[in-house]
């Protein structure tokens, strides 16, 4: 089927086009330069931001992809989690467009489709599969058996969320938002092993009561006092050997337990999706680790771990597949919408 979907969560207007797995247009537009000075989005600016970007970027989209909008089979709009106003835009955008080409529609779980993206890169998802979500506002591990039905949750962050914790060191590193990219460039010229932070949730009681669990705001911490340190004492904050231990000791708790949730489940597929799924530091460490236990990792490119469109149409295509039936057109944008939601 070709599938146009919509995407406006959070600061990102998406709007995407595939046929089946395949990706035929990805635009997007970004109003996160309007929200870097307040070190973090603001939600009023990124509702308007969604308004006036959406009908510009729908049209680039059908652009690239070289189709219209009669041509399309059904439209996937991003029904929730995210910010309440932020969504709304993409929602009804979505159903004024599917009403007026009288196209049905489907409303989505956002996180769902960070992990149905992968199947435009790497092809259908082998199920089941292990997926490890680590984004801005969530970190999970998820079991995927039917992901036309839904996940089942393993395990997530019980305080920040992996990629909070990485735009949270990046502010006192003194780095832009969204603080995931600048630590990830300065790691390449640090030392892992120059310092070393806590690794949440990983002690022997732990492991039992939080096996599947993360935390990462004692190592936000544990970074802000290294820092603080440092600076009392007049000598200069090693900036890229701090970003680079701090970034070890992220990926290696994510990377140790989603092996293990494969390894307890005779799983061998692991797929990682989610802003933090573009940290070069975890597709290489989770690829060199799975590799011993005949563990497959799937990590979409860069571009389509972000937010962006095409992660929706991926998970709208998979759902008419699959034959699910649309959503009604008087659903409503979910800002809490649960993980074991796919759709509505
Ligand atoms: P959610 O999906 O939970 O609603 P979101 O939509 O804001 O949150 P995404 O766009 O999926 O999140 O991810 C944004 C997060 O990813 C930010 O916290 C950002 O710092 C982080 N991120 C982006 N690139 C990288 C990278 N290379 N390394 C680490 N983190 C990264
Ligand atoms: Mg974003
Ligand atoms: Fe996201």
């Amino acid at each position: 089927p070709l599938v146009l979907g919509i995407e406006s969560s959070c600061d990102e207007t998406g709007v995407g086009i595939v046929r089946g797995h395949t990706l035929l247009a990805d635009a997007l537009a970004s109003s996160v330069d309007e929200h870097a000075r307040f070190g973090g989005v603001v939600p009023e600016v990124a509702s308007r931001a969604h308004l006036q970007a959406l009908v510009p970027t729908l049209h680039r989209a059908l652009d690239e992809a070289g189709v219209t909008l009669a041509d399309i089979d059904a439209i996937a709009v991003t029904a929730g989690p995210g910010l309440a106003g932020a969504l709304l835009v993409g929602v009804a955008g979505a159903k004024g467009l599917a009403l007026a080409a009288e196209k049905p529609i489907y409303g989505v779980n956002h996180l769902a489709a960070h992990v149905a993206v992968d199947t435009l890169e790497h092809g259908p998802l082998p199920e089941p599969a292990i997926a490890l979500l680590v984004s801005g506002g969530h970190s999970s591990l998820l079991r995927v058996d039917d992901l036309a039905r839904g996940v089942t949750p393993l395990g997530a962050t019980i305080d920040d969320a992996a990629g909070e914790a990485f735009d949270k060191v990046a502010r006192l590193l003194g780095m832009p938002f969204p603080g995931g990219p600048p630590i990830d460039r300065a790691a390449r010229d640090g030392d892992p092993l120059a310092i070393t932070f806590p690794r949440g949730l990983t002690g022997p009681k732990d492991l039992v009561e939080h096996r599947f669990d993360f935390s990462f705001s004692g190592l936000k911490t544990a970074v802000a006092r290294w820092v603080e340190a440092r600076e009392r004492s007049g000598e200069p904050v090693p900036v890229n050997d701090v970003a680079a231990s701090f970034q070890d000791a992220v990926c290696d708790v994510l990377v140790r337990k989603a092996i293990d949730a494969c390894r307890s489940q005779g799983i061998e597929t692991l797929v990682i999706g989610g802003g933090v799924a573009a940290n070069s530091r975890l597709k290489a460490m989770a690829a060199e680790r799975a590799a011993g236990y005949g563990i497959t990792v799937r990590v979409p490119r860069p571009k389509l771990c972000t937010d962006n469109g095409a992660m929706v149409a991926a998970l709208g295509s998979h759902l008419v597949a699959a034959g699910n039936a649309p959503s009604k057109l008087d659903f409503a944008a979910d800002s809490a919408m649960p993980l074991t939601l796919v759709g509505v």
